[in-house]
């Protein structure tokens, strides 16, 4: 029998932070990256480190709308973070390495389909830009996406919300106590995709056992059912008990048990704060889970077993939730989604997504073309005004992978004709089955193909 080959990769970003005392720093990776060579991990047999390539311009045009263009949201950082979990990716399809963990920053979970800024730390979703390409590249038809960040992968499930092939579940404090306030259990995705968005929202303290029954009695089964080509698990280590930004009681070990469960094709790492009593064990934890190794005397210097217990009305409490979200999951192809409205053929949704690291407000109505050939067209516009004064209304249109022939032709007749249009500053067509992207410049009557 061949080792467990788990592929590595350390990219700290150097030259990209928010601000110089900013929690979100270099420092993050950088004492992970000393632990992992002064335990000798990295020399292992099981472990392998490679380079990043750069995602392309293309790769992020595929998944975002970055308003103006992808060059004014992306720092050369941002397309090593996404190229990164990309060149892992393409290492696993290959069947080169069976497993592989992205250890990078900037972050990307908090970016949604359509990119004014930075929000929640992130402006290029870095596991979403990795399943379209994969999609894209390499034919995958079925991914899923399992987010154990503190916070709800808000940008993720965005990109994903209509999509009936990708399953996103999230587990993440409460966000009721917690940025960015969403992830409830009544969000569940778009018409043609119901219950392929799953959210379980915790209360502050939660342990390594409560996440433990969540993977083993809700994950695991649905996993199991959706039978994804591909798992990649959005890793936030801020569910730890020393992170200053969340408040849950996770520990080392229970991250490790957690991912010996998940079995994910791809880690890539998200969140997580605490950059010298966390991130260090805890990622060295799951890399030694991923590779098949002993994690057992990966330990915290302040902890002992028992530290943390749930209450038996704590207990009780979450298996009304997981068992009323597996209702949801069983019923899912029975269920009619009234959240919405449908007007003219189309489902649409007003929403209002603020952007808090760049003060930008900006309001969309999401239009999908209902289809009974294909999962239907999307139609975005977003109007967005700035902090500073700037504001301005874009037009996106987004074919999905196995569209129709007359959905994606109706969408590039919308494209054609919102060319004239005085309404826009900007127009986007983003076929992607077709992988054929357009932008159009309505003051400069310039078109551009990312
Ligand atoms: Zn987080
Ligand atoms: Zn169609």
């Amino acid at each position: 029998m061949r080792c467990k080959q788990t592929g590595l990769i350390f990219f700290p970003a150097f030259d990209w932070a928010i601000s110089p005392t900013h929690p979100e720093r270099e420092e993050r990776l950088l004492y992970t990256r000393d632990q992992i060579f002064e335990e000798g991990i990295i020399d292992l047999p099981q472990i392998a480190e490679f380079t990043p390539q750069l995602a392309s311009i293309h790769d992020i045009a595929r998944t975002h709308f970055c308003v103006p263009q992808v060059e004014s949201q992306t720092t050369e950082a941002h397309l090593i973070a996404a190229g990164a979990a990309i060149t892992l990716a393409d290492q696993i399809v290959a069947g080169l390495i069976d497993n592989g963990f992205a250890l990078v920053r900037p972050p990307g979970h908090h970016a949604m389909r359509v990119v004014h800024g930075n929000r929640g730390f992130c402006n290029i979703n870095n596991e979403a830009v990795m399943v379209e390409y994969l999609r894209s590249r390499h034919g995958l038809k079925r991914v899923a996406i399992i987010d154990t960040d503190v916070h709800h992968g808000d940008g993720t499930q965005d990109i994903f919300w209509h999509d009936p092939d990708v399953l996103f579940i999230s587990f993440h404090q409460d966000g009721r106590t917690l940025y960015p306030g969403t992830g409830f259990i009544y969000e569940l995705g778009g018409p043609c995709a119901y219950a392929r968005t799953i959210n379980i929202p915790l209360p502050p303290g939660t342990t390594d056992d409560s996440l433990l029954y969540i993977v083993d009695n809700l994950i695991l089964p649905v996993l199991e059912e959706f039978r994804p080509d591909f798992i990649v698990n959005s890793a936030g280590q801020d569910n730890h008990y020393t992170d200053p930004l969340g408040s849950m009681r996770i520990t080392a070990q229970g991250y490790a048990r957690l991912t010996e469960k998940l079995r994910p094709d791809l880690a890539v790492l998200e969140g997580g704060y605490a950059i010298e009593t966390a991130l260090p064990y805890v990622n060295m934890a799951i890399i030694l889970a991923l590779a098949g190794l002993d994690y057992s005397n990966v330990r915290e210097p302040d902890f002992w077993p028992g530290r943390f217990k749930e209450t038996s009305q704590r207990t009780e409490q979450l298996k009304r939730l997981v068992d009323g979200l597996l209702k949801h999951w069983k019923n899912r192809d029975t269920t009619l989604t009234g959240r919405g409205k449908t007007v003219n053929g189309y489902y649409e949704r007003e929403k209002l997504i603020f952007y808090d690291t760049d003060y930008i407000e900006e309001h969309q109505t999401e239009k999908l073309r209902i289809c009974s050939n294909c999962t239907g067209y999307l139609s975005i516009e977003s109007e967005v005004s700035h902090g500073f004064g700037q504001a301005g209304k874009v037009l996106c249109l987004s074919v999905p992978f196995g569209a129709c022939s007359k959905c994606r032709n109706e969408a590039a007749d919308l494209y054609t004709g919102a060319k004239k249009s005085v309404v826009y500053n900007y127009i986007y067509l983003q076929d992607k089955s077709s992988d054929y992207l357009l932008g159009y410049d309505t003051k400069a009557g310039k078109e551009w193909r990312p």
